[in-house]
């Protein structure tokens, strides 16, 4: 376990705790998130608070929330002379939603809100999937390990191009802004890392309060399309095969997908990763 000497700390490589310690790579996050001094901010896992305050500086309101309750001493003295940032104490992935909409309605009339952090990579994808389900988020700038930004942001026809992606590009415009070396963090991680932006398509944003499908924290989500993701896990559960062969081994009457295949122009011989967002709405309206 390694130790931050001056704040007497034990960093816990078992909830990530990997910190940037590079002022320029802090400042330009805050500054690529492009936030501005109307914006509410969601950052999940603060840690000493370096990120927060470039946050705090160009925000309206900040709000965090960090698991590890050590850390929350920390987070005070370092955030003091800031007026504009609420803590929260809580594992972001069992906590009510209402609670960090609540903190913001406390200060400002409601608007959809932006998320800026550098995750907690054992965590990454069902973090990822929450904030893309979350009616309430609009854009979220997001520090993620390199292998699964190249994963998020591929396109068809490349080895990374998977569930993830499609998933992404269900609800999202994603972009990659830029590489991380692992020489930025304390303790330094075993992998580099890069910042994704996701800007989510409008028809998955409220821009007001409403009531609608909850999940179990009663969080209020926007269901995405079974069918159809059920379609694009099927496909890739077999990725190095042929789609006709993986599709008709999860169950797909092999002939619809034979005939479906012709009238969409689609080689007998494609696999999974041939295959677009676009393509696969299309092949599930065909089946
Ligand atoms: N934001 C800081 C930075 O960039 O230097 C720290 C980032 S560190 C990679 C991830 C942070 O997420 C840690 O502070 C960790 O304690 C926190 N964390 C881990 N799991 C969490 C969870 N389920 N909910 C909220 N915070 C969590």
């Amino acid at each position: 376990m390694s130790r931050d000497k001056k704040h007497n700390f034990k960093f816990k490589h078992s909830l990530g705790q990997n910190f940037i310690t590079d002022e320029f790579l802090l400042e330009d996050i805050a500054d690529e998130s492009g936030i501005t001094k109307d914006d509410l901010i969601l950052e999940i896992g603060p840690g000493n608070g370096a990120l927060t305050r470039c946050l705090c500086d160009r925000a309206k309101y900040v709000v965090i929330v960090e698991i590890d309750k050590s850390l929350i001493p920390l987070l005070k003295s370092n955030l003091k002379e800031y007026n504009n940032v609420s803590i929260i104490n809580a594992d972001f992935l069992k906590f009510n939603f209402q609670n960090i909409i609540n903190e913001f309605l406390s200060i400002s009339d409601f608007r959809p809100i932006k998320v800026v952090a550098n995750l907690p990579y054992y965590i990454t994808s069902p973090i990822i999937q929450n904030l893309l389900q979350n009616p309430y988020i609009c854009e979220m700038t997001l520090m993620v390990q390199k292998e699964v930004a190249e994963r998020i942001v591929a396109t068809p026809n490349n080895k990374d191009f998977g569930v993830l992606t499609l998933a992404c590009n269900y609800f999202a415009e994603t972009e990659m802004i830029m590489l991380v070396s692992k020489e930025c963090f304390y303790p330094k991680p075993k992998v580099d890392s890069a910042v994704v932006h996701f800007k989510k398509f409008p028809q998955f944003v409220y821009d007001k309060l409403d009531s609608h499908i909850t999940d179990n924290t009663n969080n209020q989500i926007i269901q995405s399309d079974e069918k159809l993701f059920k379609l694009i896990k099927a496909s890739f559960a077999e990725r190095r095969k042929k789609l006709l062969n993986s599709l008709s081994n999860a169950g797909y009457d092999k002939n619809s997908l034979a005939t479906a295949f012709s009238k969409l122009g689609f080689d007998e011989n494609v696999r999974a990763e041939n295959l677009s967002l676009d393509d696969y709405k299309n092949l599930l309206n065909i089946l």
